[in-house]
């Protein structure tokens, strides 16, 4: 019989392990083009696996899931799907509280991230940390993560390959942790989950959808570290977070 995209996506995923172990290139996903095999560079394609099974109103985390979740950090450390992984320090998994409310998903480590193997610690990352705060969380109540977990050279923009590698951590970490809401940092993330043609000014603050998660872009905080006098741009990421905020009756 023939399978779903979805039973095809799972067993690609459950290979992610024999893969590393035998230092294999990229676990390929179900494409959008019915199945002819070429890339589609006009528009970028949508989240990995858009088929998959709904994530809202499943029971709370239960211990294994915390487990899979320690055990996903561990894998991270030494995958070798990538050609990312030949560049790299420390691979970063994330970092957070792993039954969070709050998930902020940026682009990839950068040098700080790369040398201490945790995500947003360079400057972009003392912004974003002092967000979280304005936003009257605890760093330890949120989960903190990147579209790949290993630095991409340069800082450049990661590959649309080296994202379809890495995806099945992030798509793990967000069906086990299952936050209440998703934070997208930039375009690298947003491109992923929220495909589109438009330009981040007018895609931030909108929520979009991820598998019954509400998912919202906004500007990177390189972005307006670049633009420090920029108040009107420091405004808009405040009103999206505020629409966060209101959503988790954090006002
Ligand atoms: N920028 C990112 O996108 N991620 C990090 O972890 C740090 C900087
Ligand atoms: Fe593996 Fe992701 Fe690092 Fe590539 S970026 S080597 S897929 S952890």
């Amino acid at each position: 019989m023939k399978k779903s995209a979805v039973e095809i996506w799972e067993d690609l995923r459950g290979q992610v392990d024999f893969l590393t172990e035998a230092g294999a290139g990229f676990v390929l996903r179900p494409d959008k083009n019915g199945g002819n095999g070429e890339p589609s560079r006009d528009v970028p394609p949508g989240p990995a696996a858009p088929s998959l099974p709904s994530l809202a109103g499943l029971p709370a985390q239960t211990a294994a899931e915390r487990k899979a979740l320690e055990e996903i950090d561990k894998q991270v450390l030494v995958c070798r799907l990538c050609p990312l992984h030949k560049l790299r320090t420390k691979a970063v998994p994330g970092e957070g509280n792993r039954s969070a409310e709050l998930m902020f998903i940026g682009e990839g480590p950068g040098r700080d991230e790369d040398a201490q193997g945790r995500p947003f610690v360079g400057r972009a990352g003392q912004l974003l940390r002092k967000i979280i705060g304005a936003m009257k969380f605890r760093e330890d109540e949120v989960y903190i993560t990147n579209m790949v977990k290993c630095r991409p050279p340069d800082n450049r923009v990661p590959h649309r390959e080296e994202e379809e590698a890495c995806s099945p951590y992030l798509i793990r970490q967000i069906e086990l942790i299952r936050p209440r809401v998703i934070v997208l940092l930039g375009k690298t993330p947003t491109d992923w989950f929220l495909p589109s043609r438009q330009g981040m000014t007018s895609r931030r603050g909108h929520f979009g959808d991820y598998r019954g998660i509400p998912v919202v872009p906004t500007f990177h905080p390189s972005y307006l570290i670049r633009n420090e006098g920029n108040r009107e741009i420091k405004r808009m990421v405040w009103d999206d977070m505020k629409k966060v905020m209101a959503l988790l009756g954090r006002k």
